[in-house]
């Protein structure tokens, strides 16, 4: 039996470094050699969630070409099973990230095909979605994918909001655990993004209607869980920062695999806290994701 199936982008990353970011129109040229990397944050969730040692299933679309090939070996190569992922008429999706030494980025992403996905195509994998004991989500890709997967699955829905848009309320009323970020939340209570406090946030995230809680990210200052009764805030752990990329990949992952072990919603955002904090000591977002011994035991 699968433990958690992913419905979400696959993107092969080009990151090339810069001393600068260019203005528009100007040209740049590169501080050191490009690399490639597995991205997107269904393969991101998908890599964090198998090196944690769960069986995992991704749910997508690449495109026939030597990306999607390259993309698939990738992330079959953490042990994620790729059966699922479709193969496209159209390019694997692309990110072109400019980074500088300072970590300033711009990032452009070309969805090709991940925006190909339509609900239509999860028809055939009704078996997969509704026998997971976890179905873990985001929104790089169609929001009728999302709502397709959301009511098909029969286990745990956890849903990443990113990147922010709105989320029909019948799909957020089927979704179970809720992980936005800030500008996430914000634009899921249709606000304007906000500096709000705990408090703030707190009501913002009760006010969505979904049936379960809400885990707010909030970077550096950690993660709020909000309940209908209870709040807390999870600080976050005091690590050296090299690369936060990919730490909200990471959350969400470790969040859903505590969740599978039983754990409290508090108790499962302090793992995926502790597990996240890991992916923001080393570069890179896939490749930055740890294994389970190397998330530390709670103190
Ligand atoms: P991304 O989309 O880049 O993955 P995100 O906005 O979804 O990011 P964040 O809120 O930035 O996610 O981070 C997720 C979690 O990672 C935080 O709740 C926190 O637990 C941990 N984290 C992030 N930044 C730091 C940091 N500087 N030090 C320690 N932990 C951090």
């Amino acid at each position: 039996m699968t433990d958690i199936v992913v419905v979400g982008s696959l993107n092969v990353d080009v990151v090339v470094p810069l001393h600068e970011l260019p203005a528009p129109g100007q040209t740049v040229l590169g501080a050191a050699d490009h690399r490639r990397a597995g991205g997107g944050k269904g393969a991101n969730q998908a890599v964090a969630a198998a090196r944690l040692g769960r069986r995992v299933a991704m749910v997508g679309a690449v495109g026939i070409d030597a990306d999607g090939d390259w993309l698939l070996g990738l992330i079959a190569a953490e042990g994620v099973a790729t059966e699922a992922v479709l193969r496209a008429p159209r390019p694997t999706g692309q990110a072109i990230v400019l980074v500088t030494a300072d970590g300033d980025s711009t990032i452009a992403v070309s969805s090709g095909a991940n925006m190909w996905l339509a609900a239509e195509h999860l028809g055939p994998l009704r078996d997969l979605l509704g026998s997971a004991r976890a179905v873990l989500l985001q929104q790089e890709v169609d929001a009728a994918v999302v709502a397709e997967a959301v009511r098909l699955a029969e286990g745990l829905v956890v849903l990443n909001p990113a990147p922010a848009r709105p989320v029909d309320p019948a799909t957020l009323a089927r979704v179970d655990v809720l992980v936005p970020n800030r500008g996430e939340l914000a634009a899921l209570a249709g606000a304007p993004p906000t500096d709000a406090g705990v408090d703030g946030l707190a009501a913002m995230a009760r006010s969505l209607g979904t049936r379960g809680p809400v885990v707010v990210t909030l970077g550096g200052d950690g993660a709020l869980v909000v309940t209908t009764d209870r709040q807390w805030l999870i600080p976050a752990e005091r690590v050296d920062a090299v690369d936060a990329t990919g730490a909200g990949d990471t959350f969400c992952a470790a969040l859903a695999d505590a969740l599978l072990d039983g754990a409290a919603i508090d108790e499962a955002a302090r793992w995926a806290s502790r597990a996240a904090a890991v992916t923001v000591t080393r570069p890179g977002a896939m490749e930055a994701a740890p294994r389970r011994v190397e998330v530390p035991t709670a103190a």
